[in-house]
């Protein structure tokens, strides 16, 4: 198996997947779905694991909630693994391998893309209709992720207000970023009622830090301590010995991805090995794409998640600026 970039991996891999192939019977007919009903009113609260298969920290966090047998106070708390194929593929000499099996799961989720006749049916497709139901009927979704380089964690709240919120609500990591998510499809956090400002639905997506760095697992355990007592779900001082252990939480800052870069030639490098959260005055020159430059548009211009994977119709990188939550 190759590196997916071609590029050497410069971080070294401190997580271990576990084996979670005693969760592959899930309770709710669909493998690796787990979905446990308080039977009081509330919402269907959700957390999700693996959407990429090389991000283990988020089966780190899922496995230690279910082996805590946690329950909902009200409403109905689920765990999914989401893509289980990618992730049992994971192979820590070549770890950024397995991000899926033939697709991107997270550019799955815009309207008729899963009920496309033409589209090609890969492991992707076949695995988010399986789930696609049971994610119809989450109230509150919380999808932990990872990231390429070692940067700041980080809450991704999509487009609208609603998500803001729901990332400041949180609180662990202290920094929530509003975007539209990429040209090449849509994620799942932006599926149906969860990008549409008029629903109560909402979901957050965590970027916890690099894939592989053990403090990810740690982070991805507050994020969802952090989402679970916001959404009601448990009790205000749920984990607070442990939490009180870890880092104090943190004065969110916020920050909107005016547009990402999207590649359009297959010659597009980086003017510098950038690895997120500069802050570029405007003017900086950011890369090429081809002979187009690529410039910072405005002042300051902060790079948010700049990526290795450098192939026409991904996102190189998003340029955000800091707003007021
Ligand atoms: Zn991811």
């Amino acid at each position: 198996m190759s590196s997916a970039t071609g590029l050497p991996n410069i971080y070294s891999v401190e997580l271990s997947p576990p084996d979670i192939s005693g969760y592959a019977s899930g309770n709710t007919g669909i493998p690796y779905v787990w979905t446990f009903d308080s039977g009081v009113a509330g919402p269907h609260v959700a957390i999700t694991a693996v959407v990429h298969g090389n991000e283990p920290c988020g089966a780190i966090a899922i496995d230690w909630l279910m082996q805590m047998n946690l329950r909902p106070l009200r409403g109905a708390l689920s765990f999914a693994f989401v893509n289980t194929a990618a992730y049992e593929a994971f192979d820590p000499e070549v770890p950024d391998a397995t991000r899926w099996v033939e697709e991107d799961f997270n550019r799955l989720w815009g309207e008729g893309v899963l009920d496309d006749p033409d589209r090609r049916v890969t492991p992707e497709v076949e695995r988010a209709r399986e789930i696609r139901p049971w994610l119809s009927t989450v109230d509150l979704l919380l999808d932990i992720h990872s990231m390429q380089h070692k940067t700041d964690p980080l809450i991704i709240a999509g487009p609208t207000v609603k998500g803001r919120t729901l990332g400041g609500q949180i609180g662990w990591p202290g920094i929530v970023v509003t975007d539209k998510g990429h040209a090449e499809g849509q994620r799942m956090r932006d599926f149906a009622d969860f990008a549409d400002p008029a629903s109560p639905r909402n979901a957050a997506l965590v970027e916890c830090g690099q894939h592989w760095e053990a403090e990810a697992a740690d982070v991805a355990k507050d994020c969802c301590i952090g989402f679970l007592r916001a959404t009601g779900a448990v009790a205000p001082e749920f984990q607070q010995d442990r939490m009180n252990a870890r880092p104090p939480k943190p004065e969110t800052k916020y920050y909107e991805v005016m547009q990402p870069v999207t590649i359009e030639t297959d010659n597009f490098r980086f003017a510098q090995d950038w690895r997120g959260f500069e802050h570029l005055e405007q003017g900086t020159l950011i890369g090429h794409d081809g002979d187009r430059e690529v410039l910072a548009p405005h002042d300051p211009t902060v790079l948010i998640m700049p990526s290795r994977r450098l192939w026409p119709g991904k996102t190189a990188v998003r340029l955000a600026r800091p707003i007021e939550g």
